[in-house]
């Protein structure tokens, strides 16, 4: 995407510590959270072709949806700005408008993106063909990119970083680990074939297995993909004290800073399976720092 461009190949990293010493695997992460500044990881990585088609078909506006603490507006809002597009925000819970912006919705303000609140039950419409074309006349003919940015197109942006991952390491890869939240990154590398083992933040996340493998072609195996739903800190935007003492050590051990919505989740869970053996000797897990710190707690700051 030349317009936004960004950092590739991202960083690869060994973690290497007495945990991944004793079960004789090697881990690494990727970077992903230093592609670019703003739109920032997975989402650069989903939004990549959505921004090119839509600068193809020549859109006027972009149209997206999320909730308050959504890193997906963050990054639409960002990428319209800094290609000159205007952006629509719909934006669940209309009670928000009257109460004080969360950061993120302030940053989306900042940055010219229009926000439109609805109710929880009009929210629920955001991929019915019907509501989708009464938004499509209601805002002028925006082009309209899901919620999370997840469509097949997010699906093939992401599925390059196994492309990045091949070039940057000799040896092959037997696990990616990936945090979801809707699906579409872990459904990105699965569509490469790959083993991925994915971490849903959300409560009750068993869903995400058939919305990962329906963003995927039927000749994928099911059984490249794991799904891990009993790591989720009490839900979505949730967290506890032992996941925010996980991310202090492990910048401590690493210097490297997660987040308490999607990476930390997925790292603990990783670890979490490293210690009780999931893995054989020699084994190489690849885990996808996603981004998202500007939705990082300031006490961990
Ligand atoms: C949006 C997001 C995810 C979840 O990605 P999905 O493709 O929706 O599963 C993971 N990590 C971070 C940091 C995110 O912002």
């Amino acid at each position: 995407m030349e317009l936004l461009s960004a950092n590739l190949p991202t960083p690869l990293v060994p973690i290497v510590n007495e945990i991944t010493k004793s079960a004789q695997i090697s881990l690494y992460l990727k970077r992903d959270d230093l592609i670019h500044p703003l739109v920032s990881g997975n989402k650069w990585r989903k939004l990549k072709y959505s921004l090119l088609e839509a600068q193809h078909v020549g859109a006027r506006s972009l149209l997206t949806f999320g909730g308050a603490y959504s890193n997906h507006l963050y990054a639409l809002a960002a990428a319209g700005r800094a290609l000159d597009l205007p952006t629509i925000g719909i934006v669940r819970g209309e009670e928000l408008a009257n109460l004080p912006f969360s950061s993120t919705l302030q940053f989306c303000k900042e940055n010219g993106m229009q926000l439109v609140f609805v109710t929880r039950s009009e929210y629920k419409n955001k991929s019915d063909k019907n509501y989708l074309k009464f938004l499509s006349e209601a805002y002028n003919g925006p082009f309209i990119i899901p919620e999370g940015g997840t469509s097949l197109l997010a699906v093939k942006g992401v599925s390059e970083i196994v492309d990045e991952l091949q070039a940057q390491l000799s040896q092959s890869v037997d696990y990616y680990a990936v945090a979801a939240g809707t699906g579409g990154t872990a459904a990105g590398i699965l569509s490469r074939n790959q083993n991925v083992l994915s971490f849903s933040v959300l409560k009750g996340g068993a869903f995400l297995k058939s919305e990962i493998l329906n963003l995927v072609d039927s000749t994928i195996k099911n059984d490249h993909l794991q799904l891990f739903t009993k790591y989720h800190f009490g839900g979505y935007g949730k967290w506890t004290p032992e996941l925010l003492e996980f991310i202090c050590d492990f910048k401590k051990d690493f210097d490297i800073q997660l987040e308490q919505v999607y990476t930390a989740k997925m790292l603990y869970g990783l670890f979490d399976l490293i210690i009780t053996g999931y893995f054989k000797p020699q084994q190489t897990i690849v885990a996808i720092h996603t981004g998202g710190l500007q939705g990082l707690l300031k006490e961990l700051t």
